[in-house]
């Protein structure tokens, strides 16, 4: 059984992959690979109206960016494909027939209008609005004859009346409903294409999928593909359903406002996958004494769906934060020069890049934090004159001013090193305040109070741009 372990993701491509869908796929593929077996990639589009252009696209590049792959899928052929759904209408509607034949299901010739009619008179005795099971007895050879002679229909599954409908979820155990909760599902719509529920079923089951991980907010549907699983006749799969992320604050679902939580929204802001990655795997697992720096290869080893939390667990974007730090600084940096590249502003002075690097590492907590802890090496600065003064005089920052521009001009050997002595020996020498000094001469030099090490950056300032720095810090100090 161990070895024939076949997990899923089947979004639909209707909009960006979700950091929860992302954190959950991640935790399919590990079960899959930790057994030897397979993670499957498969596309749910029978939703043409929801589907967005490029969609399909889309969803592969993200789990690539994110340095995942499936085993079968789209453009990756195996032996249960297609893996697009679209391609496979011919295969629902040949299996759905199968449901007619049993009476498991049943046509429905409602109108739109009259269904409109049932609801709005629900409502009205404040029922909540359902199908009101019309068509379920209408005699199955008439049907045929109205099929036959081109009448719209759609394909109803007919749900047993006063069941219960148990499944267990790995995560939260035996979970029942009760049929008469539940609608009588349109499974073939009358354009010929499945609901979800009537493809997930059929193909899971086709595509040999063992074990089902997806997000919490489809256990409700669950009961439906349960019963469904039986009408057919099969083997119901392993379910365990995830639960969703809240925002970082740990109220409310972390919203799907657009951009702000895709999975590729994160990547665009200079999170690394492996952070990511490393932080979808400890939110939420339970397993204990876990280090929380954690490789895909450790994970893929430990991972077990029984360790998940069944709580949801808030976004915490200041450990994702760290965990991002932590990454970056593993980095060579040849490493982080590659993958910092395309945050790298137009107008920055590539010939620094090298040298600007190391002094930032430590500092970056994102990728995309460049531009604003390097902007100083370049571009024009501003500050107000007071932080050079604080309580000092003018006549006396003036006269620090003037000796190291003078000690700069003097400097025949650019380096550290000359710096460093050189203006050391001369706060030595003058007996000047040392955090003072140093804090006056870090903000003229870069107009910050928070920089890398004062003399390494002013080394790739480079002279004239130092001087021109303090040259501007005197003339504020004069006005
Ligand atoms: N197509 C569904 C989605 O977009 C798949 C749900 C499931 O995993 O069954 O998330």
């Amino acid at each position: 059984m161990m070895n024939s372990i076949r997990t899923r993701m089947a979004p639909s491509p209707t909009g960006e992959i979700h950091v929860g869908s992302m954190a959950t796929l991640l935790k399919n593929y590990a079960f899959a690979k930790k057994y030897g077996g397979q993670f499957i990639l498969r596309i749910e589009d029978t939703d043409k109206e929801r589907e967005v252009a490029g969609g399909v696209k889309a969803i592969q590049e993200i789990i690539r960016r994110y340095g995942l792959d499936w085993d079968e899928g789209p453009g990756k052929d195996g032996p249960y494909g297609p893996y697009i759904q679209s391609e496979r209408l011919e295969i629902y509607q040949k299996e759905v027939q199968s449901l007619i034949e049993k009476g498991e299901a049943y046509y429905c010739f409602c109108s739109k209008e009259r269904l409109a009619e049932v609801k709005e008179q629900q409502l009205a005795s404040k029922q909540p609005p359902h199908y009101d099971r019309h068509c379920r007895h209408l005699d199955p050879e008439e049907a045929k004859q109205r099929v036959a002679s081109g009448e719209s229909y759609v394909i109803r599954l007919k749900v047993p009346e006063g069941e219960e409908i148990t499944f267990t979820d790995l995560l939260r155990g035996e979970i029942t409903f009760h049929s008469d909760l539940i609608d009588d599902q349109v499974l073939l719509k009358s354009d010929g294409y499945p609901t979800y529920h009537l493809a997930v079923v059929i193909d899971d089951h086709l595509m040999k999928i063992t074990h089902i991980m997806r997000g919490e907010e489809w256990i409700s549907s669950t009961p439906k593909h349960v019963l469904l699983y039986k009408a057919f006749g099969w083997e119901v799969p392993v379910f365990a359903h995830i639960p969703v992320f809240l925002n970082p604050d740990g109220k409310g679902k972390m919203s799907k406002r657009k951009g702000v939580v895709s999975a590729a929204s994160f990547l665009d802001r200079g999170y690394l996958p492996e952070a990511m990655l490393n932080f979808f795997m400890i939110l939420g697992w339970a397993k204990k004494d876990q280090e929380e720096v954690i490789s895909l290869e450790e994970y893929i080893r430990e991972f077990e769906p029984s360790d998940l939390s069944s709580n949801s667990v808030a976004f915490d974007l200041q450990k994702l934060n760290w965990l991002n730090g932590v990454y970056i600084r593993k980095l060579s940096l040849e490493e982080l020069q590659k993958k910092i590249e395309s945050f790298v502003p137009a107008d920055f002075p590539r010939e620094k890049l090298a040298q600007v690097l190391p002094l930032i590492q430590e500092r970056l907590v994102t990728l995309g934090d460049f531009t604003e802890l390097t902007k100083f090496f370049y571009a024009p600065i501003s500050y107000e004159a007071n932080l050079l003064l604080k309580k000092s005089s003018v006549e006396g920052v003036r006269e620090q001013l003037e000796q190291v521009i003078a000690l700069i001009k003097s400097i025949k050997n650019w380096s550290v090193e000359a710096l460093e002595v050189g203006i050391r020996n001369l706060q030595e020498k003058k007996d000047w305040h040392k955090g003072q000094f140093f804090m006056m001469l870090r903000i003229a030099a870069t107009g910050e109070k928070a920089t890398p090490p004062l003399f390494e950056t002013m080394e790739v300032l480079g002279q004239d741009l130092l001087l021109d720095r303090l040259h501007q810090a005197l003339d504020k100090i004069k006005s």
